[in-house]
């Protein structure tokens, strides 16, 4: 049958490829070690699931306004002016089947052919895709260890170009774990001061962080900025809800209706009984999260330092997320077995089959010298696993 021109523009999401593929082999009887994983390992917390069961029992159980219920997106006013000093009005939020979808509807609502969409790479693997399915262009600036993984006001000034509509920052970064700072910010916000250029600001992570300086998003540095930016959020990663499927934005309301009539005709509302359980997670106790940011910090540690002792890898320490972007490029062109590891995707396959641990290759995120390794998993499986894969690139020559 014939499909549609787009479908061939895009691939699917190759983390959750990997994640299928390794449990495929578990189902088999295979031991599979995964890093592959792009949530926390925790479960959701008991006062969230029970605000989900009293909706339930409640009968609270029917279509919801498209843009998501009064209550939850006052709950959602209230967190952004406790934890990052911004202010709101309800017209200017809107609350999504999780925060891939609100990005997903602002790419639809924002660009379109001759657009282009700055993405700083590594990149979190949906942003391209979503840009591509616009017919905008995306422009890729290149980051590595030496500047952190991040990119610098020359870098954003260089690439822009009268065509630049938006760039999008994600921060801590899926996958480099890397952090902006508000003076980084600050310089951005001076290159972007003065022209007509969307922000996205994905906060997914900004709970998820390891050092004590407090989070800072660009649309905090100056009331011009903040005019023009999105800030995309969400509970999935915060409380361990990602199969819930809420995520939010929050932006110019001229912006945001034109989010919601998208929704309104692909969604509708996203579940009602989760925007419950959301309205729970974000006005509730939130030591869950700190408990869990602890024992992301306690593998981090454990996983930088374990990585950085095999021959060939070499991890920078992440300040957010969970995950590890180690460097395996000095890896390329050995071999074992009669196999060469050529790039990212070949180690990647290599480790799965040979020790059966799951990563995900860099070029997946617009880096093919790196793997991704998520750390939202037990210690004992990092234990092992970064044995095995010590045991694996050992047997390379
Ligand atoms: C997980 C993730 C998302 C999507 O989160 P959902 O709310 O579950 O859709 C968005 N951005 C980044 C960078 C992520 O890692």
């Amino acid at each position: 049958m014939k499909v549609a021109e787009r479908t061939k523009k895009i691939k699917p999401s190759p983390t959750l490829a990997i994640s299928a593929k390794a449990n495929r082999m578990r189902a088999e009887g295979i031991n599979v070690l995964s890093f592959g994983a792009g949530e926390p390992d925790f479960d959701t917390p008991g006062n969230i699931k029970e605000a989900a069961i009293r909706a339930i029992e409640e009968g609270f159980t029917k279509y919801t306004a498209v843009e998501g219920i009064d209550e939850l997106k006052t709950a959602i006013i209230d967190k952004f002016r406790k934890d990052n000093n911004l202010s709101y009005e309800k017209s200017q939020i809107v609350v999504s089947c999780g925060a891939k979808h609100s990005l997903y509807n602002i790419t639809q609502a924002l660009f379109e052919k001759g657009d282009e969409v700055i993405i700083p790479a590594p990149y979190w693997v949906s942003y391209l895709d979503m840009v591509l399915l616009t017919d905008a262009t995306p422009v890729v600036i290149e980051t590595d260890e030496d500047g952190g993984f991040k990119i610098t006001a020359t870098q954003l000034e260089n690439a822009i170009t009268g065509a630049t509509r938006a760039l999008i920052l994600n921060s801590p970064s899926n996958p480099t774990g890397a952090v902006y700072s508000h003076n980084e910010l600050t310089s951005l916000a001076e290159v972007l001061a003065g022209k007509d250029i969307v922000i996205i600001s994905d906060d997914i992570y900004e709970k998820i962080l390891y050092h004590d300086s407090s989070f800072c998003n660009i649309a905090g540095i100056n009331d011009e900025i903040r005019s023009k930016t999105i800030v995309v959020n969400g509970v999935s990663k915060t409380y361990a809800m990602t199969g819930w499927r809420i995520g939010y934005a929050a932006g110019p309301a001229e912006v945001i209706s034109e989010v919601v009539k998208i929704q309104s005709q692909n969604t509708s509302n996203p579940t009602s009984i989760a925007q419950k359980a959301a309205v729970e997670a974000l006005l509730g106790d939130q030591q869950m999260t700190v408990h869990m940011v602890e024992e992301f910090r306690k593998r981090r540690d454990y996983i930088v330092c374990a990585l950085n002792a095999i021959h060939g890898i070499e991890c920078t320490n992440p300040t957010g997320a969970f995950y590890v972007f180690p460097r395996v490029s000095a890896l390329f062109g050995k071999a074992a077995g009669g196999r060469t590891i050529s790039d990212s995707t070949a180690l990647s396959a290599y480790l799965l089959d040979e020790v059966q641990v799951a990563v995900v290759p860099g070029s997946a995120f617009g880096s093919d010298g790196h793997i991704r390794l998520s750390y939202a998993t037990s210690m004992e499986t990092i234990r092992e696993g970064i044995e095995r894969i010590g045991k694996a690139l050992r047997a390379l020559a």
